[in-house]
């Protein structure tokens, strides 16, 4: 495989970091996921500005323009064959001597691959449905930050799969907040209810895009918190993310959710993301 590391593209092999590198010794750093399919970016616009707004939250330089960026992720789409996978796209904020005080003129690295995901689109997992359980949230508080920071949702992945489930639903002052990767939903007699934007969860870009479809198509959208009881009665629950698109969940700590599958709502939104975004794709 081909991957760019500040400014070059190397085979991974011979990509190199410095061990002083603050996403290394800190995760002090923030990513992006790109979606490809059919050998085109979903939806770049939209992760480009959450990685300018993540960057600059933590007061970080950008390591190049948007324009560029673009270039990068195109250039190794091309060089990968990358049919159907995903860009990753990391920033930190570069290598200097250990200190918590952050570095004044630190040069920030910049680090990008693919993955290639053959069926991304025609996943089996979209027919079937997902478990998930629920966890505590004990996340930090800028969960709006994408940051590298990403051992919690890792070890929540791993509790799902030991409990013989796909995914958790983290769960903060009684409300869910989010997936370990994705954002939560439910469906109550036609509305769509999903958490409001804030610190507590990451403004996926997804969720925005879906959400702009589900009014377009007339459905009603209410941005609130829920709980694991209300989702457990609900007519049917999904996640989204740029990976999985829209993903139906139909069960959820060991209950069923609605008839316990895949519902229309989560299918018909899954349907109209692909083929809209496809459309869009660059
Ligand atoms: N929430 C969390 C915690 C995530 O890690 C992700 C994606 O990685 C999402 C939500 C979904 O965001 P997006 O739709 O931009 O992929």
């Amino acid at each position: 495989r081909i991957v760019y590391v500040n400014g070059e593209y190397v085979n991974e092999s011979d990509a190199k970091i410095s061990i002083f590198d603050r996403g290394f010794l800190m995760a002090d750093g923030v990513y992006e996921v790109t979606t490809v399919l059919d050998g085109k970016l979903i939806d770049f616009d939209g992760h480009a500005k959450r990685l300018t707004r993540s960057l600059n939250e933590l007061d970080m330089k950008p390591a190049c323009t948007d324009e560029e960026l673009l270039e990068i992720h195109r250039e190794l789409v091309k060089r990968n064959n990358v049919e159907e996978g995903m860009v990753y796209l990391q920033v930190t904020r570069g290598a200097a001597d250990r200190d918590f005080a952050y570095p004044k003129d630190a040069k920030p690295s910049l680090v990008l691959f693919t993955q290639d995901k053959p069926g991304l689109a025609n996943s089996p997992a979209a027919q079937i449905g997902m478990k998930v359980i629920s966890i505590d949230d004990i996340r930090w508080g800028r969960r709006d930050i994408k940051t590298v920071q990403l051992l919690y949702p890792s070890m929540g992945k791993m509790m799902a799969k030991a409990a013989g489930c796909d995914d958790a639903w983290m769960v903060e002052d009684g409300s869910v907040t989010e997936g370990t990767s994705n954002n939560a939903y439910i469906v109550k007699d036609g509305v769509i209810i999903t958490r409001h934007l804030g610190n507590e969860i990451l403004s996926g870009i997804t969720r925005a895009a879906v959400l702009r479809f589900a009014k377009e198509a007339q459905m009603k959208v209410e941005e609130r918190s829920f709980t694991i009881s209300e989702a457990q009665d609900a007519d049917e629950a999904f996640v989204t993310s740029a990976s999985t698109f829209v993903m139906p969940v139909v069960e959820i700590d060991g209950t069923a959710v609605g008839t316990g599958n895949v519902g229309p709502v989560a299918s018909r939104l899954r349907e109209i993301y692909l083929d809209e975004m496809r459309k869009a794709a660059i």
